[in-house]
């Protein structure tokens, strides 16, 4: 298989996990079950997870996946933002959607999946960067909410999530980078309620990691820790509840923690909402090419 190959084989999954996950009704269920079923549905279709599934309630914007003992359970009213990523060889399609069970929140949705939509169709090869976001900024106010100014999508590389380009969701002042063939892009609105700050801020939860120095340590519980991590995932990121099968949590934890506090793990804590009012988002991956975009998670 080619990287092209790989990106649609990604993208087909990811997009088949994700319609099945829309259709249940998730009131109920706990949020370690909704990761685990996912992540388990990605193995059963021949992927492999790219990060952990992202479960991310209500003024939570992104970067919650469940803890090993997670006791959260999904409420009427409430809001949540579930994240996929699969990858094939390394090659990610990331995708996300919205559910809710309040009417009162279906605008807010469909206003993200509208601009996401809007997005697409204007990208291809050598679109700006800033004009996807201007497109995005525009969809989003004109239906009376607001863009989170600080979440944007961005470009993937192989084992590479966040590959250092991103796709803004407002338009941007200055010089923009200009999307380019056959390379994949994540396109990920999202965006809030009017009294909302429209700006992220991380919280004291972190609970997704990934591996971002080899460096040995003295300790060898740290090195055998860090070794499997490695072997497992390479630079993807990884959650404590995928090493229980070989760990117990209160051992785990702290290696977790030693190997966070001598730079091996790098954290990603919760973003959370600065007026802690309500996000929702959308996301697909594509390819831009002279012609459009192909989008490997429709
Ligand atoms: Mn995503
Ligand atoms: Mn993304």
């Amino acid at each position: 298989m080619n990287y092209l190959e790989c990106y649609q084989r990604a993208g087909k999954i990811a997009s088949e996990v994700r319609e099945n996950t829309k259709k249940k009704r998730h009131v109920g269920r706990s949020l370690y079950e909704i990761c685990e079923s996912v992540e388990q549905e990605i193995r059963t279709l021949g992927g492999s997870p790219a990060f952990p599934v992202n479960v991310s309630l209500n003024d939570i914007a992104a970067h919650y996946t469940a803890e090993p003992n997670d006791m959260s359970i999904v409420k009427d009213g409430d809001v949540l933002k579930i994240d996929i990523g699969v990858h094939i060889d390394g090659f990610v399609a990331d995708t996300a959607l919205t559910v809710c069970y309040d009417q009162k929140y279906d605008s807010l949705v469909q206003a993200a999946e509208r601009a996401l939509d809007e997005a697409i169709r204007i990208t291809r090869a050598n679109t700006r960067a800033t004009d996807i976001g201007r497109v995005i900024e525009l969809s989003i106010s004109q239906k009376g909410f607001k863009p989170i100014q600080n979440l944007s999508g961005h470009s993937l590389e192989q084992f590479t999530i966040h590959a250092g380009k991103s796709i803004p969701n407002i338009r941007t002042l200055g010089s923009s980078i200009s999307l380019a063939a056959n390379h994949a892009y994540a396109i990920e609105p999202f965006l809030t309620t009017k009294d909302g700050l429209g700006i992220v801020y991380e919280g004291k939860t972190c609970n997704i990691f990934s591996v971002i120095s080899r460096k040995p340590l003295k300790e060898k519980a740290g090195n055998d820790l860090l070794q499997k991590i490695w072997t497992r995932y390479k630079t993807l990121p990884f959650a404590a509840r995928w090493l229980t099968d070989e760990y117990e949590i209160d051992e785990l934890i702290p290696l977790i923690n030693t190997l966070r506090k001598k730079r091996n793990l790098h954290g990603y804590p919760i973003l959370v909402e600065g007026n802690s009012k309500i996000v929702a988002q959308a996301e697909h991956t594509l390819i831009p090419s002279e012609n459009g975009a192909d989008v490997i998670t429709l």
